[in-house]
């Protein structure tokens, strides 16, 4: 089972090995630690035991995921290329 970034959610193990560069391998504990995130409450969470690894791939993950659609919706680095250009006022 993979993640896919660019069609916003999870794929099957058949459609993720067919797609190799477009999705993210997750592994049970990590897509356990994804679902517990959006459907738990935060003092079930409190207590959830997550090994490191997980966490890590989890946040990885998410970092990849929103670069991904910060950068379609804003183009934000043309928007700080161009917002150098820009004359700011004396304060
Ligand atoms: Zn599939």
């Amino acid at each position: 089972m993979g993640f896919s970034i660019a069609a916003g959610g999870l794929l099957c193990g058949r459609c993720t090995a067919q797609h190799p560069g477009e999705t993210v391998p997750l592994d049970g504990e990590t897509l356990a630690l994804l679902r517990n995130l959006a459907e738990k409450e935060p003092r079930v969470l409190k207590r959830m035991k997550v090994s490191p690894r997980a966490a890590r791939a989890l946040e990885s993950l998410l970092e990849k995921y929103l670069e991904y659609y910060l950068e379609r919706k804003f183009h934000t680095k043309h928007i700080i290329r161009s917002l150098k250009k820009v004359n700011t006022l004396n304060e």
